[in-house]
């Protein structure tokens, strides 16, 4: 039988942090034991891309990586106020969140953009943790799935592969707003995510980890975690708290 797929559980802390929250990173730092071999799960938090580099310093010596939020797909060029891969990689961050919804809705960003901004992560050395997820007027007219397997066939790379691509399905609906699909209705989505891999990739398709992410908190967490397909979460809100997360991760 295959070894269990390691979690992954991930803090999203969107434009929130400054140097005045690096003691509470360092709390969730010296709280996590995720990465060591005999634990069960590896933890990062994605800061701003100003905090990565002393965020990075902050967290020396633990467990915990820092990864960055969005990227351009580009190594350098003419690209005012944007960062490439390699500025990420190189201020020492090891993962980046592509194609999050608050990306997708506030800029606009298409499956090809994700896509291409995955292709950069993997070309700098970067984990891409690659977001999907409906609206609810999308769920509410029966097209959640239709919506996911399209995103999840344009923005995820044909070479994608179980380590250097994470899937986060993030219901629009769901995030920060308190509210979570049922259990059920994850689980059904990530059983079906997991199918269109497979299909896609083949037996590496079903190495993937696929995270939940919306109001992941400490309340919900043990739940989330139940359900077999979930190998993860994606957490806003809960994530700028130390105790918060680590709770979160206790329930791994
Ligand atoms: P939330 O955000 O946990 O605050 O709902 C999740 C996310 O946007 O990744």
């Amino acid at each position: 039988m295959a070894d269990p797929i390691r979690p992954l559980i991930a803090g999203n802390w969107k434009m929130h942090g400054t140097g005045a929250d690096l003691p509470e990173l360092k709390r969730i730092a010296n709280g996590v034991d995720g990465t060591k071999s005999d634990s069960p799960y590896d933890a990062v938090i994605c800061t701003p891309a100003t905090l990565i580099d002393r965020a990075v310093r902050t967290v020396v010596g633990s467990p915990l990586a820092i990864g960055g939020q969005d990227c351009h797909h580009a190594e350098k060029g003419a690209h005012t106020g944007d960062v490439s891969p390699a500025m990420l990689v190189e201020a020492g961050a090891s993962y980046v969140i592509v194609g999050h919804s608050e990306r997708r809705a506030d800029h606009g960003e298409s499956d090809a953009d994700v896509l291409g901004k995955a292709n950069g992560a993997h070309a700098a050395g970067m984990t891409a943790i690659v977001c999907v997820g409906e609206t609810r007027e999308e769920r509410e007219a029966g097209r959640a799935e239709d919506v996911v397997d399209g995103q999840l066939a344009w923005s995820v790379p044909e070479d994608a592969r179980p380590d250097d691509t994470v899937i986060a399905y993030e219901p629009v609906w769901a995030i920060g707003t308190g509210l979570t699909p049922s259990m059920h209705d994850i689980e059904t989505m990530h059983d079906h995510m997991r199918m269109q891999l497979k299909q896609r990739f083949g037996s590496s398709g079903a190495r993937f980890r696929l995270l939940y992410g919306g109001s992941v908190k400490p309340a919900n967490a043990a739940d989330i975690f139940a359900i077999s397909s979930v190998d993860g979460a994606l957490i806003g809100g809960a994530s700028l708290k130390s105790d918060d997360f680590l709770a979160i991760c206790a329930a791994m």
